[in-house]
């Protein structure tokens, strides 16, 4: 359309950038539909467990204090249990972000003396405090909960063999990361998963077989525990907020795991009974609700980053015609200017604070600077269009997000736009 043209050119999109940015949008036509067809599935999916558990107008109140006889929350809980097809939720504000859920969910099922397998190698940066791979005060470690590792093989498959003798009589919990997070490892399918869970159960039965669900919701048509996971754990600030949950994180499982859970979030005896949802649920349902389009719109954002920057001789993880099981989309930027001027055109995308020029900084906990791209109205979500990377070889971007297709899109004209202006690209 010419107004939209004029448009990107107003806001500095070159002719060049925008000629190739139609041309690879247009040839994702066939791969988009299949995108659309998981959103609405997945919308019924919400639409349908919304009815069936009554939400009502009653239910956006909310309450505070205790919190005791909250319908709304106690009504979003079963929402979501019926989502995940399980026995049970806990879906509060008081679980402050993902890394909270899934410590929650290890240090209430976990008892001393038991040990904890992750069988898809390292877990995500923030838990190694959890699990105390790094020593820090009130890990698992601390309580005596020993933690064990298998790695992949290097094709990206289970190593069964290293899993098989893995697994001993203190093995009590299994924790299987869907996403790749910010590792070059493949991501998980809700299928491949499923294939782990029975071959762990093949060799003990009565483990507890927990998913780190960050990043992966509503990308498929079936969640991990349609595969035979007891637990789900994720982010309200990612894909199930839909962009609207200011703050929040879930577990969907076995009733047995959630009591657990509950009973360590708020007190033994008091449980899911008590825990104000405040003003927050308004913005859960509605946020669960967009979330299905949502999401797509994210993978659309990261399928079109991935065609675009291969086609210019960049690598891209994943490719662009792989399947995709979560937002994340890393392009291999190869040099420092060039990472900071991908970051820089993100940021001029921005609704909010898109006048900002990121820079890269000594971020805490980190080996290297890193630089960091976000104008989100939720501050630190990962939903909205963001993108992150370490200043170090190889020079990898992770790039996520994008509430709408069309911001997403923006995002990533405005980087590229951002190359060729600084000489880095040639078009
Ligand atoms: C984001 C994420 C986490 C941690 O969530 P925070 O909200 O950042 O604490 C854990 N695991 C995975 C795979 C993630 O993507």
């Amino acid at each position: 359309m010419n107004e939209s043209k004029q448009m990107y050119l107003n806001m500095g999109i070159s002719e060049k950038v925008f000629d190739l940015s139609e041309k690879i949008w247009c040839s994702l036509e066939e791969r988009f539909k299949r995108i659309d067809a998981v959103s609405e599935y997945c919308q019924l999916k919400v639409i349908d467990a919304m009815q069936k558990n009554r939400v009502s107008e009653a239910c956006l109140l909310g309450s505070t204090g205790y919190g005791y006889n909250d319908l709304g929350r106690d009504t979003l809980e079963k929402v979501y249990a019926d989502i995940f097809h399980t026995e049970d939720s806990l879906v509060r504000p008081q679980i402050t972000c993902g890394t909270h859920a899934l410590a929650l969910a290890l240090m209430s099922n976990l008892r001393p003396g038991d040990e904890l397998l992750s069988p898809v190698g390292k877990p995500y940066d923030t838990l190694e405090n959890v699990i105390g791979i790094r020593p820090s005060k009130g890990s698992l470690a601390e309580y005596g909960i020993t933690y064990s590792q298998v790695d992949l093989c290097k094709d990206g498959s289970f190593d069964l063999e290293g899993i098989k003798n893995a697994i001993n009589e203190r093995t009590r919990l299994v924790t299987i990361q869907r996403s790749k997070g910010y590792q070059t490892r493949p991501t998980l399918s809700v299928e491949k998963i499923g294939e782990l869970i029975s071959f762990i159960r093949s060799i003990k039965s009565d483990v507890i077989c927990m998913v780190d669900n960050c990043y992966g919701e509503f990308t498929e048509i079936k969640e991990p525990t349609d595969a035979g996971a007891d637990l789900v754990v994720g982010s309200l600030i990612k894909n199930p907020g839909g962009g609207l949950a200011p703050i929040g994180g879930y577990l969907a499982g076995k009733k047995e795991c959630i009591e657990n859970a509950a009973s360590r979030l708020t007190s033994p005896g008091l449980a899911k009974e008590v825990g104000a949802s405040l003003n927050a649920l308004p913005q859960f349902y509605q946020g669960l609700f967009l979330a299905p389009s949502v999401t797509a719109n994210a993978l659309k954002s990261a399928i079109f980053a991935a065609n675009i920057y291969k086609g210019l001789g960049f690598d891209v993880f994943p490719g662009p015609d792989e399947e995709r099981y979560d937002i994340i989309q890393s392009v291999t930027l190869k040099s420092p200017e060039a990472l900071c001027a991908f970051c820089e055109g993100i940021q001029k995308a921005a609704p909010v604070d898109g006048f900002v020029r990121p820079e890269p900084w000594d971020m805490p906990g980190y080996d290297s600077d890193v630089i960091m791209a976000a104008g989100a109205f939720i501050s630190g979500s990962s939903i909205e269009l963001s993108a992150d990377g370490p200043l170090k070889e190889p020079y990898n971007v992770y790039f996520q997000g994008g509430l709408t297709y069309q911001h997403g899109k923006l995002g990533i004209m405005m980087s590229l736009q951002s190359l060729v202006d600084k000489d880095i690209v040639r078009l």
